[in-house]
């Protein structure tokens, strides 16, 4: 027999578990079932992927066993169970994402019942049995292992582990139930009653039989219906049994957002149930992130994650889809090339969207909560999804210049454009305030134009892609020429061009290792200058992101733009018509291009060189 220390993140859990005063300890009983039902799922899979696999699968099932004299409760299953390795890494540590997050809440939380809260809303799998019992023994055999493995504990620090060589197939959890007298909140789990009750509240809707005898010596019986929610009349299931199922399929413990059923009827039938869930969750923008749909045939559990039935942009969809007429044996090869699978694929992408777009006229703060947590992920599907581009546009909202708090949607925008206004405007930069306070936006401002503004790395991607909204393309404010100007403008601007030739050509020759070109603006008011880039080009996010990736680049130059109205550009302009000796103005030319750089949130190619050229200019003005 070995003794092991459980991991430090283990410790503080089991910790918080043995002290809880968590008021809802019957939640214990639906994390074993659950982890029991999971474990007889993996079984059946598993004996169909590998023929060669000996296991017995002709009763798979839930046994719960109560011995009132000896005060335990066992939870017992006949399904993959752990090999030893297993046991030490999946029960000795934990390896749940958000874990650290969440003990750190918790020891944020004075307040000892609103940390207790935060039990139930993080889940707390196996541990969560040591809030009813003081010593726990586990007893499971891998059908790949030689032999069982016995693990006990008493949640203090260590736990034992050792072989044993005639352990049944499957797990059994067996709980030393804390004396009955303990303190008020332990409810008397060694009734059969009682855990009727609460596997009736927490697992009706597991598909597997859940048996126990009610009296000593009786028969067993199944005391769960095993209906699957999706197949019982819309009408019969409560809230709270959806809300129960999501936890089982998603592992949220939070109430899930929204709820979709749907089925389809003819060639393919098949039911739906899928859920939005009300957080993101941790790896929503992970490589290994997964998504959330389980594929069921004819009720019979298939595959987790099944990438054939949600695409990517929308992998935060948790539910389950049953279909009737595949085959038990359907793979993901078989999946990929099936066209009934594409079209219930397309049925309900567009089930899922026009779910959220109700949201939107019904529940503006659910829509809100979705689009807050959920908007970054949906905007690739603009990318990768082009058949609903115009739903996804549809469903979409943006921060604006309009109001610094609530995000505007597409439609909202078009209705306040201006009688004048061809474009939707919009700019990417790094947060709100770069955009905000950039010389870009200024003219946009002084003839009231809404502008987008767009901070999602995504963003600078789809924006690139998709032409427009309703027949109206979306231009950028910080690339190629902004076409503000009434005629009479463009007439002055003609004069002021011709005036400045000169100039501009000797300004771009001076920045000539630094820009493409020296022109004058119309989109500046306060500001001397800016940089733009020319209507094709990449902007520098999109630039740094290719580079960070490991693409060659070309380095992209783009292009300064001018005020003719600023007195430093006036001011220079002039300088350069009075003399004859150019060279030392090259300075101040420089210095307007860092100016314009620095305005934007960009990088100096050279700070120090700036700052030195700019305390010489001030000491000379002073
Ligand atoms: P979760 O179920 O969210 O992963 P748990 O703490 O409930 O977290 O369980 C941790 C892991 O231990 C499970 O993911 C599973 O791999 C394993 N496990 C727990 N109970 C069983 C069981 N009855 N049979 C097989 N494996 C189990
Ligand atoms: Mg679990």
């Amino acid at each position: 027999m070995e003794t092991l220390e459980f991991q430090s993140e283990a410790r503080q859990l089991l910790r918080l578990m043995i002290h809880s005063v968590y008021s809802n300890k019957d939640t214990f009983l639906r994390e074993l079932v659950s982890n029991a039902s999971d474990a007889l799922d993996k079984l059946r899979l598993e004996t169909f992927r590998d023929k060669d696999l000996v296991a017995d699968t002709s009763d798979l099932h839930v046994a719960i066993e109560v011995d009132r004299d000896e005060r335990t409760l066992t939870i017992r299953d006949n399904g993959i169970g752990m090999t030893r390795d297993e046991v030490i890494g999946l029960i000795g540590t934990i390896a749940k994402s958000g874990t650290a997050e969440f003990l750190q809440k918790v020891k944020q939380t004075q307040d000892a019942a609103a940390s207790q809260d935060l039990i139930g809303q993080f889940g707390i799998g196996f541990y969560s049995s040591f809030m009813v019992a003081d010593k726990v023994t586990l007893v499971t055999k891998h059908p790949r292992s030689a032999e069982g493995v016995r693990w006990e504990s008493t949640g203090e620090g260590t736990y034992t582990i050792e072989d044993v060589a005639d352990a049944p197939q499957g797990t059994a959890v067996t709980l030393h139930l804390k004396p009955a007298d303990a303190e008020d909140h332990l409810a008397d789990y060694t009734s059969t009653a009682k855990i009727t009750e609460i596997v009736k509240r927490y697992a009706d809707f597991i598909t597997w039989p859940i048996r126990m005898a009610k009296e000593d010596g009786a028969e067993p019986t199944t005391i769960n219906s095993r209906k699957a929610l999706w197949a019982r009349p819309a009408s019969e299931v409560t809230e709270d049994e959806y809300a129960e199922f999501y936890r089982h399929v998603s592992h949220d413990w939070n109430k899930p957002l929204e709820t979709i059923r749907m089925h389809g009827e003819g060639v393919f039938e098949y039911q739906a149930l899928l859920f939005i869930p009300s957080q993101a969750p941790l790896d929503l923008f992970m490589r290994e992130r997964k998504r959330g749909v389980q594929l069921y045939v004819k009720r019979v559990f298939i595959m987790d994650d099944c990438e054939e039935l949600m695409p990517e942009y929308l992998r935060f969809v948790k539910g389950v889809v049953d279909a009737q007429d595949l085959s038990l044996n359907v793979s993901r090869e078989l999946l990929q090339h099936d066209r009934q699978i594409q079209l219930v694929r397309r049925r309900l992408v567009k089930k899922v969207l026009s779910t959220v777009k109700s949201m939107m006229a019904d529940k503006p703060e659910s829509y809100a909560t979705f689009w807050r947590e959920f908007g970054g992920a949906v905007k690739e599907g603009l990318l990768s999804d082009t058949d609903n581009r115009d739903a996804i546009l549809d469903i979409a909202s943006f921060a604006s210049t309009e109001d610094a708090e609530k995000p505007t949607t597409l439609a909202q925008y078009v209705e306040r454009m201006k009688d004048d206004q061809q474009h939707i405007y919009y700019m990417t930069g790094d947060s709100r305030a770069t955009v905000e306070n950039s010389p870009h936006l200024e003219a946009l401002r002084a003839k009231g134009f809404e502008v987008l503004i767009l901070t999602d790395p995504i963003d600078e991607m789809w924006v690139e892609a998709v032409p427009g909204f309703k027949g109206r393309t979306f231009q950028s404010i910080a690339k190629g020429q902004v076409d503000l100007e009434t005629e009479e403008e463009k007439a002055q601007a003609e004069e002021r061009q011709k005036d400045f030739a000169d100039f501009l050509e000797w300004m771009t020759k001076t920045l000539a290792d630094r820009v493409k070109e020296v022109r004058l603006s119309s989109r500046l008011t306060t500001s001397p200058a800016c940089v733009v880039g020319d209507a094709h080009d990449l902007t520098p996010t999109l630039e740094k992101m290719y580079r960070a990736m490991g693409q060659e680049l070309p380095p992209v130059k783009r292009i300064l733009e001018l005020n003719p109205g600023h007195g430093l550009v006036t001011g220079l302009h002039k300088a350069y018509g009075e003399r004859e000796d150019h060279g030392p103005l090259a300075e101040s030319a420089e210095l307007l291009y860092g100016m314009a750089l620095l305005a934007e949130g960009g990088d100096l190619p050279d700070p120090s060189r700036f700052v030195r050229l700019m305390s010489e200019h001030l000491e000379r003005a002073l």
